[in-house]
Formats: structure tokens, sequence, C-alpha cells
């Protein structure tokens, strides 16, 4: 099942996919939720990625700042990522997997201790399988990459551009030079943890990577060569950044800002039922999601385990 481009699989497994749970972007998204009522001061991908999906989902969470907790693949891969940064952060040769190993039992607890974790209320089979599942996507890299050849310039690099007249904040997984030369080109890699996309949404998803290359070349004058998406375990997903690319990312951004507004002024935020209302926190507040999980849940168009259904039972 798809939506906007955007499979309902990656939604149980992609801290990404679905971008209000971008592991680096939702330290933003919690920054945002504390601004007071009126328009964003900024636009991050996550909520871009939300509003341009629902953007009565984007008013529950941003208007209304009703909570959205990450489920077990959103704190699964914020692990990773977590795991990944510390990873990266040591020279070359120490970017082993016994490493990766020794950093991932050594941050453990601080994930365990989390009250979003508590709240899953694993047992300890469960627990094994959740770290299983967080290991699988630290061990990808490795699939996709020797680590230790890497020339990090930067981890979780926090960006803050004006792009095409837009406020812009994102924080970029890595930014690296393809070489050891100073004057190497800049490359900007994300993680993702979720499945990769199929090629017909792959464009799609590299509009947050192009948006992290104009930020940079807005804010240091050196435009990176290439922007990255890196699917652990999976494959790479890569373009070049080019000013066409560049440009249109932009406009789309724009394009997103412009209606984002026009909604926050109008006080007008259009539903869009479909797939994702199974996946949507705010479903039992929305008359729109609760008629589309009803007409789903008659005709078997939506799996037992989405979480939402629970909604249309609260209401029988
Ligand atoms: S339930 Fe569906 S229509 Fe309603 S806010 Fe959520 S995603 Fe949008």
């Amino acid at each position: 099942m798809e939506h906007d481009g955007l499979a309902t699989d990656e939604v149980l497994f992609d801290v990404s996919g679905e971008q209000p749970h971008d592991a680096a972007d939702a330290r933003l998204e919690a920054q945002l939720a504390s601004k007071p009522d009126g328009p964003p001061p900024y636009l991050s991908p996550s909520s871009s990625s939300t509003f341009n999906s629902c953007q009565k989902r984007w008013e529950f969470r941003y208007i209304h700042r009703l909570a959205d907790p990450p489920g077990e693949a959103a704190i699964a891969g914020t692990f990773a990522h977590h795991v990944l940064e510390l990873l990266m952060e040591e020279p070359g040769p120490q970017r082993t997997i016994e490493r990766a190993k020794a950093i991932a039992r050594e941050v453990w607890p601080q994930t365990a201790e989390l009250d979003d974790f508590i709240a899953l209320g694993f047992d300890n089979d469960e627990q094994r399988r959740f770290r299983w599942l967080a290991w699988t996507a630290i061990e990808g890299l490795w699939k996709l990459e020797d680590p230790s050849t890497v020339i990090v310039v930067a981890n979780e690099q926090k960006i803050d551009a004006q792009l095409g007249g837009v406020p812009f904040r994102g924080i970029v997984d890595r930014l690296e030079r393809a070489n050891a030369s100073n004057d190497a080109p800049l490359i900007v890699s994300d993680y993702k943890s979720g499945k990769a996309p199929s090629a017909r949404f792959a464009d799609g998803r590299l509009e947050q990577v192009l948006l992290y290359a104009a930020a940079i070349e807005a804010s240091t004058g050196e435009r990176p060569a290439s922007a990255r998406l890196l699917y652990l375990g999976q494959n790479i997903i890569e373009t070049k950044v080019t000013e066409t690319a560049i440009s249109t990312a932009v406009g789309a951004l724009g394009d997103t800002w412009a209606t984002l507004n026009a909604a926050v002024e109008n006080d007008a935020y259009e539903a869009t039922p479909g797939p994702l209302c199974g996946w949507c926190p705010y479903a039992g507040e929305c008359p729109e999601g609760l008629a589309e999980l009803e007409s789903r849940n008659a005709s078997g168009r939506i799996r037992s385990s989405a979480p939402s259904l629970k909604f249309l039972n609260a209401t029988v």
C-alpha cells in the first residue's frame, strides 16, 4: 500500500520514511513544539513532509501539539543513529564492528531508560528482539561502505539557512569529503534505517538531502558535489547536487511554505485520508480518519496490526 510515495511498510519500520520521526530532525521538532501559537518560525524536513502528507495531521501536531510518541522502529532507528554518530567520531582505523558493538553496549542504558521505550512494555525477549533490530541496522553500514575510509568533516551538523526565502533548519547526519584532500568534493550523507524506496520514489526521498546540500552551500559558500541516502543494510541512493536539482528542491520547499502559511492564516487544514490513517496517532480526533479506517476495515484493506484501529474499536 502506498500513499504519497510512502509505503505503509515503511511507516512500520522507518524512522524517517514518515518524517515526523526522523532521528535527528525529531530534536528540532521538540524545539518547534515549544514555540507559541502561530506560523512556525522555520520549516524542517519532518514538518514539511507531515504537512504534504496530511495538513490535518500537521495541524494536530504543530498547532495543537498533540503527542506523537515514537514507536519501536523510530526508537530503534534513533539508537542506531546515535551509535553510528559516535562510531564516526572515532579515528578511521578504530571504526570497526567490534567498536560499534562496544559503543552500542555503552549507550544502550540511555535508550532503555527512555519513557517512550519503557512505554512499549517489552519483556526480556522483546527487548532482545528490539536490540537485534537496532543492531541489524548498525551492522548494515558495513554492507554499504568501509567506515574506516570515510573522511568525516562533521557528524550531526546543525544547519540553519534561508532557502528561497524559507527559513529552513535541519541536522545532517554526516558531511564528508570524497578523499583526504582539503579541496576534495563535499558529500552529504543521511542514514536511513527503514526500507529503501523503489526507483519510482527515490527522487522524492532525495529532496531532503538536496535541501541539506543547499543549506550547506548557503552557509559556507561551498556546494556539496553529491547527496546520499545510506539505507543501512540495503543500498545507497545518490544524486549529484546540480543547480537544477537544488532549484527544484528549494522550489518545492517554497511551495510547501506558502501553502502552510496560508493554511495557518486561514485556520483551514485539509485532511488527506488514506492508508497512513492506520498509523496516525490523531485518528481518534479526526472524523475523516475514522471514516477511512471504518471503510478500510470493512473491506479488509487495513492490517489488523495497524495501531489506529484501536480508535475504531473505541467508537463501537
Ligand atoms: S487520521 Fe488520516 S486524515 Fe486524519 S489527520 Fe491522520 S492522516 Fe490525516
